[in-house]
């Protein structure tokens, strides 16, 4: 049996990294085990990987100039495609060698091989062909393993043409048309990215509206700057049905409609990486979905076990599963520094263009029985999105009609992903939207629409 550890921790995505190094800036003696040869997760094979195709792909088609300054790169689309995956490796080769240094920098062993729980708080490893299985015994126990692509049953993902989320960020081909489906963060990302490369784009969800955990206003923005882009966008389809037949490969709406796209990218949820672990002998009792019952803590049911990130069910962020895995290495270890989990994370989705939201959105407000009002600034009327070709888009605030507490910040638009985080901080410190309308904004900015948004908000309620 090899050297006991303070804490051995399964999986080496962002939150066993930062559970790692948490722990390790602390004195802890800590080891990694991944399946993968290197860290890094799906944060590195998926985040990394489709926001580098979004930077790559408006930059090699020169998506935003084009209608401006009516030229564009005038790459052939196999070459475009070429120059995509090469940029993309080597974004995700720098974020992998930064997840290796920094576990190295904190003096983390980092194991290669399969792991399961073992008995008394111990973690078996099968290095795969390296000799047997290592037990490897822990005074705790962290799991993260993470998540991998939910693939509904009766669809043929051995089609080379039937991809997943994981599959989707490994293209290395033109398509010329594309089916995705789901009109999740996912979904949206994958539709808008192929659509600005020049594929035929049809994105189908089932459900009523694109990304329906955010506000109303801002999923039908979404869905009217998809369909002037050139997508098509089918809201309420009923459950899609994918089959190859003699006809070529075809997908089944509800309404009976056969689309025939030559690909299709299912982007319908994850699924916890939980089978494998041994979970049940160790005790570690997991929900109806098979994800990891944790409490706020992040303690499982087993003594001394602990598990964050995408494993214990959503958000599924990369964001939020580091800092998940954080507070559970502070309280693993009683370290003194980080609690509780931010309760109010941005959410950001880097489709073209981006959407990002804080907060409430209008429809909460409204259920929860808030007195609230709402200011709108579209983005048509900012100077530097006009500048930049980028006016499709609007930052909404919504907020209470009598104190003017900011509630909820709501954007479309290029870095509504950066932009947000301005409203971030206003809801964190118990501001008011007089904050946007009182600050002096550098002009020309995008971020100056917080203010119009703000006057058009103290318009709306008469002041
Ligand atoms: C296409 C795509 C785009 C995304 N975009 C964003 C984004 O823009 N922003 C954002 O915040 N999030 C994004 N996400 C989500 C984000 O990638 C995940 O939330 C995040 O990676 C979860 O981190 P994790 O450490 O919990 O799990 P993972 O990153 O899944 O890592 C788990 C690790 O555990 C290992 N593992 C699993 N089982 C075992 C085992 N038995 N033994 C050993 N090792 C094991 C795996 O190999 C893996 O390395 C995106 C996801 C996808 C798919």
């Amino acid at each position: 049996m090899a050297a006991p550890y303070d804490l051995v921790v399964i999986g080496a995505g962002p939150a066993g990294e930062k559970a790692a190094a948490q722990a390790a800036y602390w004195g802890k003696r800590v080891a990694v085990i991944d399946r993968q040869a290197h860290p890094g997760g799906t944060m590195v094979g998926g985040a990394v990987s489709s926001k580098t195709m979004r930077e790559a792909a408006l930059y090699l088609t020169g998506f935003r100039q084009r209608d401006v300054y009516e030229v564009g790169l005038d790459l052939g689309p196999s070459v475009a495609v070429e120059r995509l995956r090469h940029r993309t490796n080597d974004v995700v080769r720098l974020m992998t060698e930064s997840a290796i240094a920094n576990l190295a920098r904190h003096g983390i062993d980092v194991i290669h091989g399969e792991a399961t729980l073992g008995p008394n708080r111990t973690v078996v490893v099968d290095g795969a062909g390296e000799g047997a299985p290592r037990v490897i015994p822990a005074e705790v126990i962290i799991i993260t393993t993470g998540s991998r692509p939910f693939r509904p049953p009766g669809i043929a993902f051995d089609d080379p043409c039937i991809l997943d989320a994981d599959a989707a960020a490994l293209i290395n081909r033109p398509l010329r048309s594309l089916v995705v489906v789901g009109g999740g963060a996912v979904g949206c990302e994958f539709a808008s990215i192929f659509t600005a490369l020049g594929a035929d784009v049809v994105l189908v969800d089932s459900g009523p509206r694109l990304l329906p955990f955010m506000d109303g206003d801002i999923s039908d923005l979404l869905a009217a700057t998809f369909r002037d882009m050139g997508m098509r966008v089918l809201q309420g389809a009923g459950r899609a049905r994918v089959a190859r037949t003699d006809a070529g490969l075809g997908v089944e709406l509800g309404s009976g409609e056969v689309l025939r796209p030559e690909t299709v990218i299912f982007a319908a949820g994850r699924a916890g990486n939980t089978d494998s672990l041994g979970l049940d002998m160790a005790g570690v009792a997991v929900d109806e979905r098979g994800r990891i019952v944790v409490d706020d803590r992040f303690r499982t049911t087993a003594p001394g076990i602990y598990a964050a990130g995408d494993v214990i069910g959503p958000p599924a962020l990369a964001s939020v599963s580091m800092e998940q895995a954080r507070v559970a290495a502070c309280w693993a270890f009683d370290i003194p520094f980080k609690r509780t989990v931010d309760p109010l994370p941005p959410f950001g989705v880097y489709s073209i263009p981006e959407v990002a939201m804080v907060g409430l959105t209008e429809q909460q407000a409204e259920a929860t029985g808030i007195d609230y009002a709402v200011g709108r600034a579209p983005l048509d009327q900012n100077t530097r999105a006009t500048i930049a070709g980028s006016t499709e888009g609007m930052v909404k605030l919504v907020f209470g009609r009598d104190e003017l507490d900011l509630l909820g910040v709501h954007i479309v638009g290029e870095a509504a992903t950066e932009l947000i985080h301005h409203g971030q901080a206003v809801i964190h410190f118990g501001g008011t939207i007089d904050y946007f309308i009182h600050s002096t904004f550098n002009v020309p900015t995008v971020s100056e629409a917080y203010k119009y948004a703000a006057y058009d908000g103290l318009s709306n309620v008469g002041r």
